[in-house]
């Protein structure tokens, strides 16, 4: 049966490294959203709870269920107010004209536009989001934004700061101190050092994938494993799978694993190059669950580095891993 294996040493080692740049382990929130990149959000979560993380996030309400054993803190970062919310979460407000339709008591965070006219309230919204928000008895807990290019050398970052900087003075002036605020994603965190009033809000770092310059020595965590459903000589002239898209030029040894895109791997149609972690190269079309390969034995690592993949299909590791079902089975070792 076809496996994700995660490194427990490595995850470890990437908790403490981040936690080193965010000042603390109470200063970080991991970003669990999307079945923890790929990786098993239960089994993700549990760990970095025993290594002593107590706020996650997540994108909606049956992801945040999944990891309440584990967590203090859940905050929901794709939430649709809809006035059936838990006191056991925390709520983003992503739009001031959404603010009636939650239950009244609810813990929110306000999400604040700062340039990436994604979610969030503008910083000029932010004084008429907090009145509202409160006049509708919510309890305001804190607020953050999102950098729409932290990975890149460009000035954004710089007005996004200054523009957080303003909105998070409203929100203090309004709802007074101990809030929580939030910004800095996996690269912005790598790229800058602690922030005195901030909390970090990381995802893909922890996972082992630098998006800026790697300064905080990340170590990848995951390893797709497949397994061997078969395997025969592919005769000089002979071509395999679907399309017969792979054609032998001389006798060889070929061998079918268990794992297709209908597992979550990206499709590979047979066109390009593209090899496993081992150095076997894929033959042929992709099918739905499987792939035929150079044959490299009963077990084979179809990747240790999504970027591999992600570099092929020209996407980022973070399409590749998410994608993984949530079938494949994972553990740590
Ligand atoms: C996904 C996400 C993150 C985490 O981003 P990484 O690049 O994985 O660190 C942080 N904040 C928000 C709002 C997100 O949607």
């Amino acid at each position: 049966m076809s496996e994700l294996v995660l490194n427990r040493s490595a995850y470890i080692h990437n908790l403490t490294k981040i936690c080193a740049k965010a000042g603390g382990k109470d200063r970080v929130i991991l970003v669990l959203k999307d079945n923890a990149y790929g990786h098993g959000a239960a089994l993700v979560g549990r760990e970095a709870a025993s290594y002593g993380i107590k706020f996650c996030a997540v994108k909606n309400e049956v992801e945040a269920r999944e990891l309440e054993p584990f967590f203090e803190h859940i905050l929901i970062l794709s939430h649709i107010p809809n006035g059936g919310e838990s006191e056991r979460f925390i709520y983003s407000v992503n739009d001031i004209s959404l603010i009636a339709k939650f239950k009244k008591g609810a813990r929110v965070h306000i999400a604040v536009d700062t340039l990436m006219h994604r979610n969030g309230v503008s910083v000029g919204e932010v004084r008429a989001a907090c009145e509202s928000a409160l006049a509708h008895g919510l309890q305001i807990c804190g607020a953050f934004t999102h950098f729409r290019s932290a990975e890149e050398l460009s000035s954004d970052y710089f007005v996004q700061r200054r523009n957080f900087a303003a909105a998070k003075a409203v929100v203090r002036e309004i709802c007074g101190d101990g809030l929580v605020f939030h910004s800095h994603n996996s690269a912005a965190t790598e790229r800058f050092g602690e922030l005195a009033d901030e909390y970090v809000r990381v995802g893909i770092a922890a996972y082992g994938y630098a998006q800026f310059d790697d300064s905080l020595g990340l170590k990848r965590v995951a390893s797709l494993w497949a397994h061997k459903v078969s395997g025969r000589v592919l005769k000089k002239g002979q071509c395999a799978g679907y399309g017969a898209k792979f054609c032998a030029s001389e006798d060889m040894q070929i061998a079918v694993y268990d794992l297709g895109y209908g597992d979550g791997l990206l499709r590979y149609t047979g066109e390009g190059e593209l090899k496993t972690a081992g150095g076997q190269r894929l033959l042929g079309k992709m099918s739905m669950d499987s792939f035929c390969c150079e044959d490299a034995g009963d077990r084979i690592c179809v990747f240790d580095d999504a970027r591999v993949w992600a570099d092929f299909f020209g996407t980022i590791s973070y399409d590749v891993l998410t994608k993984l079902s949530p079938s494949i089975s994972r553990r740590f070792e």
